[in-house]
């Protein structure tokens, strides 16, 4: 057995990084084991015949405070979205803009045939409330599911289903809005205090900014933990490390399994994501296209290479399209082209399938009254927990888990040693 005077971190995600960025701060020794070939976990971009394909479409939106305390977004370079939304609706695509941020734009969208003249006056108060409220106060309100609460503004039927569904169906990989109104509260406020962006090499460039941050020799790749016995730690390879304080920031499912409890498919989201390349964009300006629609998998799409030119090679384009758990099936691949010669027509005929992820375990499952999976921090003497399932799904609750998770163990060593 190795023995060691370190602080042992369990995996190599947005927590996992952030964890250990805040123990290298204090000066606390650890040693990062992640499972896979690269750090990042959901968090990464894999490069295929010059095209960057992100696994899974996600964005980063500015406004996320613990990010935007922990990232350098210059250096990230991030490319932005334009404000609003293209919905598909009634074999057309129309324009929703925000009237704060594109006020050219925004009066034709006051008048289109998506949802009523007073939803849209509905979304400005929407906006009013959210955008003042105090993060505490979000998180401390009275919870009911997203459904509820837009209920309660007394939108439509037909500006629920054709913008907030697929908007915040995609957001939360939940189509019925069952997710807690707290988290639909926090992502509205964010989305409307800042922008929706993609760094200019993709998504992982927010992972390997974390961990070039910390020393190489402490990011150990490739190195699977079997189990976790009280403060040792056991290594699918045969070996063994002893710590001083084991942070395990593994994901849902892999926590469990650490911890030796049940996990099932209710407690996370699941979404597929499905990358084209064509030599034309099917878009003219880098917006969400969402389905307003009730029919086709497809609840949402983008053009990547519009946002940032680095996602496909010159000359191309690189087409994501997201599928929601409701809608997957054998045929996926079919059908989405379908749907897409459907909304697009014979452009499609060109459009080359890059690839799919499947991906079992997007989010957390956020549902209201559903108490994350795991409880945040300090759970025995020797093991810590932080990630999106000890808190909520994104990227910054997961980086916020993951500082706390330090910094309650740097407080704890430090009163041993005192
Ligand atoms: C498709 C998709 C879309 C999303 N959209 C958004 C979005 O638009 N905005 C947003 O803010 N958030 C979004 N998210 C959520 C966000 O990406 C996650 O909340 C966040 O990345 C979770 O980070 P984590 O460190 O908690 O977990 P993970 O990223 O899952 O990290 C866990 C790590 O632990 C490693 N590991 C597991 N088991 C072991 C073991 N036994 N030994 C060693 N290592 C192990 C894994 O390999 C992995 O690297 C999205 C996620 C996905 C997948």
């Amino acid at each position: 057995m190795s023995s060691s005077d370190r602080v042992v971190v369990v995996g190599g995600g947005v927590s996992g990084l952030a964890c250990a960025h805040r123990l290298h701060k204090a000066g606390v020794p650890f040693t990062l084991l992640e499972a896979a070939d690269a750090p990042g976990g959901r968090v990464r971009t894999d490069h295929y015949n010059g095209f960057l394909l992100d696994r899974g479409f996600q964005v980063l939106l500015t406004a996320y405070p613990e990010a935007g305390r922990l990232l350098n977004y210059k250096k990230l370079s991030l490319r932005k979205f334009r404000s609003g939304a293209l919905i598909r609706w009634g074999g057309g695509f129309h324009r929703l803009v925000d009237p704060w941020r594109d006020p050219f734009k925004a009066l034709p969208t006051l008048f289109s045939p998506i949802g009523t003249f007073r939803d849209k006056l509905k979304i400005a108060k929407l906006r009013s409330n959210v955008k003042s409220k105090s993060l505490f106060n979000i998180f401390n309100a009275e919870d009911q599911t997203t459904i509820a609460e837009l209920k309660s503004y007394q939108f439509s039927p037909e500006i629920i289903n054709q913008f907030f569904r697929p908007f915040f169906g995609g957001v939360f990989l939940d189509r019925d809005l069952l997710t807690s109104s707290r988290m639909f509260n926090f992502v509205f406020q964010m989305f409307s205090r800042g922008h929706v962006t993609l760094p200019r090499e993709g998504i992982g460039q927010i992972a390997n900014q974390l961990a070039s941050r910390l020393p190489r020799d402490r990011i150990r790749l490739g190195c699977r933990v079997q189990k976790i016995q009280e403060n040792v730690v056991h290594l699918e390879d045969g070996s063994e490390i002893s710590s001083r304080g084991i942070v395990i920031a593994a994901g849902g499912e892999a926590t469990a399994r650490l911890l030796g409890r049940p996990f099932d498919s209710h407690q996370r989201r699941q979404v597929a994501c499905l990358y084209f390349r064509a030599p034309k964009s099917p878009l003219n300006e880098p917006y969400l296209v969402l389905n307003g629609e009730s029919h086709g998998p497809v609840n949402n799409l983008c053009v990547p290479s519009l946002v940032s030119p680095d996602y496909a090679p010159q000359g191309q384009h690189l087409i994501s399209t997201s599928v929601l758990q409701d809608c997957m099936d054998d045929n996926l691949e079919s059908k989405v082209v379908a749907q897409m010669q459907e909304w697009y027509g014979s452009q499609v005929e060109e459009w080359e399938h890059l690839r799919t992820y499947h991906i079992a375990e997007a989010l957390p499952n956020q549902a209201s009254g559903v108490p994350p999976s795991f409880t945040q921090g300090k759970i025995n003497s020797h093991v810590y927990l932080c990630g999106d399932f000890c808190m909520q799904g994104s990227l910054n609750a997961a980086m916020y888990s993951g500082r706390l998770a330090a910094e309650e163990l740097s407080e704890d060593l430090s009163a041993t040693i005192s």
